[in-house]
């Protein structure tokens, strides 16, 4: 079973300003398997983000589709939930309320939202900051906080957008291995939500991913797919050379449109 079809997919901007038109995405396929971790990867302004932001349903297509567990998506829906790269949250709630926030706006009572937060919270290793306001905390704690905003409406399927691009290094290793850890690596792939995760570190996809995503230059299309059979769980089983073999590969899918890229900005 697919979580996500996305069918004969194009989008087309339409400048209201200039009436200038730029392609995102031209018929783009693509399918992503319930229970894996497909990562997209691609050069800066090659559609990763709008394609993205249809499967969130933020975004219309201009033609085709794009199908969640065999439902046309129309529109957000709690079962498909995001995570941006700036943590989105509401700056003048807490923790705690930012993580209630879908669920109390689902009519959710809060005798049950409320230990389930507090077990977020823990999933998450913000204890003790369940008050504090998003500018309280750190870059990473933030990321915490949108993760577990994320989690609360329990959805089948993740849609990430280069999350951990505004965190710094340390922080990226440490919030890869726990989104690794609450997705539930070593868990059988029908019980797992499945994760569309945006990056532009070919090594962070190779790490973290069962299946790597190419997304070529504008018009965005897919350029190649890629399996990573590395073994789970990833960070007990560490293999720098293993690991480097397929960042290579990938490297040498798209050396030359990397090239074109940076000679034509
Ligand atoms: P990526 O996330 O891969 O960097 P985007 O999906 O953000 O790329 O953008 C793809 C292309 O679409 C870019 O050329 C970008 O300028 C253009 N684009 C994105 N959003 C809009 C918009 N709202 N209006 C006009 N053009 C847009
Ligand atoms: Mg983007």
């Amino acid at each position: 079973m697919n979580a996500i079809d996305i069918k004969n997919l194009s989008k087309t901007f339409v400048s209201t300003r200039t009436g200038e038109r730029v392609i995102a995405l031209e018929n783009v396929n693509l399918s992503i398997p319930q229970g894996e971790f497909t990562a997209i990867v691609g050069p800066s302004g090659c559609g990763k983000s709008t394609l993205l932001s249809i499967m969130a349903g933020i975004l219309a297509a201009t033609e085709g589709q794009a199908v969640h567990f065999g439902e046309t998506i129309t529109g957000p829906a709690p079962d498909r939930g995001v995570l941006f790269q700036d943590y989105a949250l509401f700056p003048w709630l807490t923790v705690r309320q930012n993580i209630a926030f879908g669920p109390k706006a689902l009519g959710t009572p809060a005798d049950s939202y409320e230990p389930e937060v507090d077990r977020l919270i823990t999933v998450v290793g913000l204890e003790g900051f369940g008050d504090r306001l998003p500018h309280e905390l750190s870059g990473g704690m933030r990321q915490r906080c949108a993760l577990a905003r994320m989690l609360a409406n329990n959805p089948r399927t993740w849609l990430m957008d280069e999350p951990l691009a505004a965190v710094d290094l340390q922080t990226r290793t440490l919030l890869q291995e726990e989104i690794l850890r609450v997705w539930g690596e070593d868990r059988p792939r029908e019980d797992r939500p499945t994760i569309v995760f945006i990056t532009h570190g070919i090594d962070e996809a190779v790490l973290l991913a069962d299946r790597v995503v190419v997304l070529g230059r504008r018009p965005g299309r897919v350029k190649a797919e890629m399996i990573i059979d590395l073994p789970r769980p990833r960070f007990e089983h560490r293999d720098p050379a293993a690991e480097g073999r397929q960042v290579q590969q990938i490297w040498d899918e798209i050396r030359e449109e990397a090239r074109t890229a940076i000679l034509e900005d």
